[in-house]
């Protein structure tokens, strides 16, 4: 059957797209490409996080308190469609702190991120050490530990499974999923789109391009240009441990296996996803300075990973202005915002358009006049 929208990009993203729009009865085909490509959906850390986001665009604060907001219902729902555990916890998360000065600058930094919508009360707390000890009665902090933010609305989920769950719950409502169905040339061809894949041809009248660090080579090809470059991200983790981190932190969260995941770092070597003995060492020593007692575990794994990061950080939702019916979208936070993505950012695309609160997001904000 021919679809009326295809989905280049089996991503976190482009899954959770894939999937909102075939709950909006769409017929959907979403294509992947193959392990050779870099996936970010397979190497992030699993925060489903607000704290510290969005300074300089309130819009991006906003849209990921709204991811947030939904992710309770969106779990229940896919869950129940799957049967597959997204193991989601929305406990608070917390940053810690180091030293005076750093309880300081958090406070501040939080502070002026709050400034920036002039909201009534903050949806986060600094955290002392005594009350940060009382949150964490199974944790011995090292001294130099003076607190940390508490945000209300962080959790953590399990980013493989969520990503499973968004290809099945795909399947069950009638989308279809290629694996190995790498796109290499896109041609609008009147009203539609012809994808050529390796001895393939495909038409749709729309298509969405959620390809990661893939997605400028195509996107290029129906008028969009989407600046992008990878950052990389290395991550530690430990042996299974008995629970005694009830909330997750920013670089520091225990799943529901026992293991403590330890990350993730930020570098930009290009497109390399080797991992190095220095990120470890780093990681390692930023850990023990926070809880001691995690210097004699054992480490189990590392891996680096590409974020799909734009120059200001910043997602990109577009629509092509020169053809109609292609969207782009690629962000760094793709399991914060697969609520948002499976929910509202697929109804608006079945619906023909983006709304006008997420033109902040068009990919025009990066075009710089030409100097003379
Ligand atoms: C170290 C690290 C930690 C992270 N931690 C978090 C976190 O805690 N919380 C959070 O919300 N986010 C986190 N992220 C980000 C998150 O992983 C990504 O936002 C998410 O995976 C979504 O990525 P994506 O779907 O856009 O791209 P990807 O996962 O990279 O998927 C792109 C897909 O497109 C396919 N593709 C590429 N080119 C083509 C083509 N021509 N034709 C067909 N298919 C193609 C590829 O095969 C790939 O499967 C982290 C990322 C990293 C690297």
């Amino acid at each position: 059957m021919r679809p009326d929208i295809i989905v280049i990009g089996g991503g976190t993203v482009g899954a959770a797209i894939a999937y909102g729009l075939a709950k909006q009865r769409q017929q959907v085909l979403l294509l992947d490409g193959d392990d050779g490509d870099f996936r970010a959906a397979r190497a992030n850390f699993g925060l489903v996080w607000l704290q510290g986001k969005g300074l300089g665009m309130p819009a991006y604060q906003v849209l990921t308190r709204d991811s947030i907001a939904l992710w309770r219902g969106f779990t229940n729902e896919i869950e129940a469609e799957t049967k597959i555990d997204l193991a989601y916890e929305q406990n608070g998360g917390l940053a810690f702190c180091l030293g005076e000065e750093g309880f300081e600058k958090r406070r501040h930094d939080l502070m002026r991120l709050h400034n920036q919508r002039g909201e009534r009360a903050p949806d986060w707390a600094m955290l002392d050490r005594s009350a940060l000890e009382r949150l964490l009665p199974k944790v011995a902090l090292g001294p130099n530990v003076t607190g940390a933010s508490f945000g209300r609305h962080d959790g953590h989920a399990n980013p493989l499974r969520l990503l499973a769950a968004l290809h099945e719950a795909l399947l069950r409502h009638g989308g279809g999923i290629r694996h190995r169905a790498r796109v290499e040339r896109i041609e609008p061809v009147g009203r539609d789109f012809r994808l050529i894949l390796d001895g393939e041809t495909l038409v749709a009248p729309r298509i969405v391009i959620a390809a990661g660090l893939g997605s400028p080579a195509l996107a290029r090809q129906v008028g969009l240009v989407v600046p992008l470059r990878p950052e990389r991200g290395q991550v530690l983790v430990t042996e299974r441990l008995e629970p005694f981190l009830p909330l997750p932190a920013s670089g520091l969260r225990q799943t529901g296996e026992g293991t403590v995941m330890i990350g993730a770092t930020k570098d930009n070597p290009g497109f390399d996803v080797s991992t190095t003995a220095e990120a470890a060492a780093g990681l390692s020593r930023k850990t023990i300075e926070i809880v001691p007692a995690l210097a004699q575990v054992r480490l189990v794994r590392q891996w680096a990973g590409l974020r799909i990061m734009t120059p200001d950080g910043h997602p990109i939702y577009a629509q092509s202005q020169s053809h109609p019916g292609a969207f782009v979208a690629l962000c760094h936070s793709g399991v914060t915002l697969a609520a948002f993505h499976a929910e509202t950012l697929a109804g608006a695309i079945a619906a023909g358009g983006l709304p006008e609160n997420l033109s902040p997001f068009h990919q025009r904000r990066f075009d710089v006049p030409q100097a003379a």
